[in-house]
């Protein structure tokens, strides 16, 4: 891998929390990735509701495809930066791995139902997984992951929690950056989910052309795409449309993020790490023009009456079982109910919401079907 100084190198890696001889015939970072992809956290991403919940169709992003998207653009733009490709790859496909079921809705729910015991927060769920939750190894709990890949997985937290963290929380304090790597897989989390869910949206019948339309960035490729290939059936043209989008914003964000590191003049991961800004960003039109999406979807995608729907029965099945358990722990898988530190109600309810997070959709649906009969609750 031909990499910039700026880059993370295994050589100036901070390491694992527990002290491992190096691998063999593979990077640090390498091992993180196919620790990660082991895990079983990993392989219930495919069962977990990106927006649209897993049995609505076989075409929907679900958390393990938007997750495989989120690595491929990340690991174009770090090819093309000279960063470093595994570590891009290894954050991008462990970022979502503290979902819980039913998107959104299921993080909204639970985190309420944890109001009085810590809130829960699907990001920091994810170091979680990674840190303790997994279960694999003789010799540590978690995945034992390098700094740099937990740093990148860590995208926000409270300084409340950071205080928590350790050296890991450290940045969150003192209002430093992560490095160069952890700012990309974030963007590109963001450039995947707001193409994807178009194509996603339109598929389902939720979003239309004219609508689209208002919207710059997609009304600027479309466009584009007409105008070359005026017979083109419409789905080829969405295709078409959103693999300009895609392409506009990546090689936008190479090219800027690619400006800012020559002025900045930083040489290495703790120049990034001390610079006063991110140096992995768009350009200033394409920032605009990417901020136009978030409110858009939120009104006419997250919002719409079919996803909210969705949302209700999800956020009623997350919460019974939470209130079920949190009354009848004896009622959880005995692995849960022999965790350490089951006495107090607060690390109960942890207790109950590390397993609740870590279930797929339709784990949770039989679930609930089957504490509280298929009708819903008693
Ligand atoms: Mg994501």
């Amino acid at each position: 891998m031909n990499l910039a100084p700026y880059a993370a190198h295994d050589a100036t890696s901070r390491g694992r929390a527990y002290k491992e001889p190096a691998p063999l015939y593979r990077g640090e970072f390498q091992r993180d990735r196919d620790r990660i992809i082991h895990c079983a956290a990993f392989r219930r991403l495919e069962y977990k509701t990106q927006v649209f919940v897993n049995h609505e169709g076989d075409l929907f992003r679900t958390r393990l495809t938007h997750s495989l998207e989120v690595a491929q653009i990340g690991r174009s733009v770090a090819r093309a930066l000279k960063l470093n490709e595994d570590l891009t790859e290894a954050i991008a496909l462990a970022h979502d791995l503290g979902h819980t079921p039913f998107g959104h809705a299921g993080q909204e729910v639970l985190n309420a139902c944890m109001r009085e015991y810590g809130g829960f927060e699907h990001n920091l769920q994810s170091l979680r997984v990674v840190d303790v939750l997994e279960e694999r190894y003789a010799e540590f709990l978690g995945l034992n992951l390098t700094f740099e890949t937990r740093e990148g997985i860590l995208k926000h937290c409270s300084v409340k929690n950071a205080k928590r963290l350790g050296e890991l929380g450290k940045r969150f304090i003192d209002q430093k950056q992560p490095g160069l790597e952890a700012q990309l897989a974030n963007l590109a989390d963001e450039i995947a989910y707001n193409n994807h869910d178009i194509d996603d949206g339109l598929r389902y019948g939720l979003l239309d052309i004219d609508h689209l339309n208002q919207i710059e960035l997609f009304a600027e490729q479309y466009m584009v795409v007409r105008s070359t290939y005026p017979k083109l059936d419409e789905r080829r043209v969405v295709h078409e449309t959103i693999r300009g989008m895609i392409n506009h914003v990546v090689v936008d964000l190479i090219e800027n993020s690619s400006a800012c590191l020559r002025r900045s003049k930083v040489q290495s991961i703790d120049d990034v790490r001390n610079f006063g800004r991110l140096l992995i960003n768009y350009s200033e039109s394409v920032s605009r023009k990417m901020l136009e999406l978030k409110p858009f979807f939120r009104k006419n995608l997250y919002n719409h009456t079919h996803v909210q729907k969705m949302t209700q029965s999800a956020k009623k099945i997350v919460e019974e079982l939470f209130i079920k358990f949190i009354e009848e722990p004896n009622l959880l898988p005995t692995q849960y109910q022999e965790r350490p530190g089951s006495d107090g109600v607060a690390s109960r309810a942890r207790i109950v919401a590390d397993y609740m997070a870590g279930m797929t959709d339709r784990y949770a649906i039989n679930e609930h079907a089957r504490l509280f009969g298929s009708h819903g609750s008693t």
